[in-house]
């Protein structure tokens, strides 16, 4: 028999030792669920991205030179994020206007893009480029090339896509003010459309958005090229051709590197009429890249931009 008394405390020792287990399970998950409505509004504030995606475009001279993508930090971090793009045309999620290249069961994707052109060189690379059914986006030049309007033509004729890059790419002359950037930029714009009937939305800066000669007047020739509609694009994998002492191999290996660091990249080549090795290492490049299972695709106004912004 055990006394009543004893029979009492254990009863009574059973309900705490219930009430305490009870309480070590519901505890995390009331934390847990009482925690997500306070912390959602500061989570998503901090995906509009605001005041990150303005330092972005402009980062620390160190950042650049270290060849560190935004490319690949933007998409590390919100790799799996819808929230993105939500509302905010200047984040818009890669997925909008291509396929999208976040998750590893998708297609890794290589933008090719060529600047300086067109050229003599330029029906050559679109045999190149046609040999391995590969379309790629010109930002192109208007004053050098004798033929200019032939070859753009072409490129248009050939699918690959056309965007602004200057009509002089005089740095000093076109980063001077906004009007003399404007004059520039719609010189070669209009040129574009007579020779092709297109009206590109899209654009590169010669140098890039940040360089050594728009101190003072890239912020606002940005503000005012996206509020005439047109987006702009920088790059996170460079070729390296921009100097005249490269060799295909070179080119073809700087490339490759460039694109191997990144699930999504925004390849930098030139096609001038002086850039032979650019275009003598570009089979080898594309059969590569083909072997890798990479795909191509064409940038356009509804690609997102962001990312390839320095
Ligand atoms: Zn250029």
């Amino acid at each position: 028999m055990v006394p009543l008394k004893s029979k009492r405390l254990l009863i009574i020792t059973l309900c705490l030792c219930v009430a305490i287990t009870a309480s070590i399970i519901l505890f995390p998950y009331s934390f847990f669920h009482n925690s997500i409505p306070a912390m959602s509004p500061v989570f998503s504030s901090s995906m509009s991205f605001h005041p990150a995606s303005r330092h972005r475009r402009y980062p620390s001279r160190a950042r650049r030179a270290s060849g560190e993508s935004f490319w690949g930090a933007a998409s590390t971090r919100h790799s799996n994020s819808s929230v993105l793009g939500s509302g905010n045309p200047a984040v818009l999620p890669v997925s909008s206007g291509t396929s999208s290249s976040r998750s590893s069961g998708e297609n890794k994707v290589v933008y090719l893009t060529f600047d300086d052109g067109p050229s003599d060189l330029t029906p050559p690379l679109l045999d190149v480029l046609d040999t391995y059914h590969v379309k790629a986006t010109f930002f192109v030049v208007g004053a050098y090339d004798p033929h200019v309007s032939e070859h753009l033509q072409e490129i248009a004729e050939r699918g690959h896509a056309i965007g602004v890059h200057s009509y002089t790419h005089n740095y000093h002359q076109i980063y001077a003010s906004e009007a003399a950037f404007f004059e520039d930029f719609d010189r070669i714009h209009e040129l574009i459309f007579e020779a092709t009937g297109i009206d590109t939305k899209i654009c590169r800066f010669p140098g890039g958005s940040v360089n050594g000669y728009n101190k003072k007047t890239g912020k606002a020739i940005v503000r005012d090229l996206k509020e005439k509609g047109y987006v702009y694009f920088d790059w996170n994998a460079s070729s390296g051709d921009a100097g005249s002492q490269n060799t295909p191999d070179g080119i073809y290996q700087s490339a490759l590197s460039g694109v191997h660091s990144h699930r999504t990249s925004v390849v930098l080549f030139h096609n001038t009429a002086a850039k032979k090795a650019t275009l003598h290492q570009m089979p080898r490049f594309l059969a590569t890249l083909e072997k890798e299972g990479y795909i191509f695709k064409v940038l356009g106004p509804t690609v997102n931009n962001r990312p390839f912004i320095f």
